[in-house]
């Protein structure tokens, strides 16, 4: 960092502004985490210098031999960690991988079943403003009214009917285990290809805390920077069958040379991933999520479900008398970080919102346990409930919290 310093301070300033943001604050975005120090490491490399179009051993440059390695590495890890019988690892981000997955087998104007957005599915699952809504006829299941998990009847009466070429798994905003097996059979009766995008749960799937994708889907994809905790970017695991298809789609279809600094970096995460450490992490993040469910819910909070089996829950504030957007900027005020978020069968605009969207991963790598995150409802509470008031000491007693559990 003294290159950069010396080089260019305004950016070497903001960096470590960001830096004091993130240590102060704490985060309760549900699709961020922090780093291992060695992960950030290998991003910052001079892999970042190297062309390596293509893949290892079949490139379009030369000077490939050591990046070969790095990403046969990264590819034989994520291969061993989820059970997988082929791996891409150079997505650029989630959104690519998806893309890729589509591109792979489907034709522009395909029709594709995916979960809602306002019911906790991703902009890739056939958003109107994303690609994927602009190229493909995308059909939308979503949760049942009352219980507010996923209609597993309505989505195979809506399956018969539609008669997708693929039906797509997997959510941002969806606190609730999901049952892939039985949406494989669904996928397999109306002979649809079955996708799973895991970016959220991928940390929780590779510890074996929420039912794998892998034996059921033709694809999974994946980002790995949320709960998997390792750098921004994607990955799409496949069956073998398939993975000429996936890999042509990547390279040359969708993208060009890869990051092989962030695919080291993935390699170093798939392996801390492995290990017994991030099991117990990943225990911890689910211990804390309940906690964080039974909190709210002793204040008088209703949670989108009832609770979560995740690493999330998503809250309606509608009983609270505060909007999302107000919700988010209140506790940003306070030092606590979230997002508003829409709620199934929302009457708000998504800029508005009745919900807000809280996940425990980056806290329990700092450190939080059970008595930390009960501290922080009470804070978090306090300041919704006393919004008019001045809430500087709250404000204090966040960044304590915080300074008790320095981040590296
Ligand atoms: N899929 C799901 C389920 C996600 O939640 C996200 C990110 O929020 C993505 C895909 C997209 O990942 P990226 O932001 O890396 O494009």
């Amino acid at each position: 960092s003294r290159y950069l310093k010396d080089q260019d301070a305004e950016i070497f300033e903001l960096i470590e502004e960001e830096e004091q943001r993130q240590e102060y604050n704490i985060e309760l975005i549900a699709s961020e985490n922090f780093t291992s120090k060695a992960v950030m490491e290998a991003m910052g490399t001079a892999l970042t210098n190297k062309y390596a179009e293509g893949y290892p051993n079949k490139r379009y440059y030369g000077g490939c031999h050591v990046v070969d390695k790095i990403e046969t590495l990264a590819i034989e890890r994520m291969k061993e960690l989820f059970q997988a019988e082929h791996a891409n690892v150079q997505p650029h981000s989630g959104s690519q991988a998806n893309m890729a997955v589509y591109m792979a087998v489907l034709e522009p104007g395909d029709k594709i079943l995916g979960m809602d957005l306002s019911h906790g599915g991703h902009l890739t699952h056939g958003s109107p403003v994303n690609f994927s809504g602009k190229l493909y006829e995308f059909v939308s299941y979503g949760v049942d009214q009352n219980d507010e998990r996923i209609d597993y009847d309505a989505l195979r009466e809506l399956a018969l009917r539609e008669k997708p070429k693929m039906i797509v798994a997997g959510a941002s905003a969806y606190p609730r285990a999901i049952d892939f097996e039985r949406i494989e059979k669904i996928a397999r009766e109306v002979e649809a290809y079955f996708m799973v995008d895991m970016a959220h749960i991928a940390g929780l799937i590779a510890t074996g805390h929420h039912m794998s994708p892998v034996p059921y889907a033709d694809f999974v994809t994946t980002t790995t920077h949320k709960t998997l905790r390792g750098p921004r970017g994607g990955a799409i695991l496949c069956k073998e069958k398939y993975a000429k298809a996936v890999d042509k789609s990547v390279f040359p279809g969708m993208q060009g040379g890869p990051l092989e600094h962030v695919i080291a970096a993935k390699a170093v995460c798939f392996k801390e991933a492995m290990g017994a450490d991030f099991k117990a992490y990943m225990s911890q993040v689910l211990k804390n999520t309940q906690t964080l469910a039974e909190s709210l819910t002793a204040k008088g909070y209703r949670l989108v479900s009832g609770g979560t089996d995740n690493h999330l829950v998503l809250v309606d504030l509608n009983n609270k008398d505060i909007t999302g957007k107000d919700a988010e900027k209140l506790l940003d005020s306070i030092g606590i970080t979230t997002n508003k978020n829409t709620i199934p069968f929302e009457t708000r605009s998504p800029f508005v919102t009745s919900g807000l969207r809280m996940g425990c991963a980056a806290v329990t790598t700092r450190g939080f346990k059970e008595a930390e995150i009960r501290q922080m409802v009470e804070y978090m509470d306090y300041a919704i409930m006393h919004r008019e008031e001045d809430l500087s000491s709250i404000k204090e007693k966040v960044a304590d919290l915080c300074k008790k559990h320095p981040l590296y």
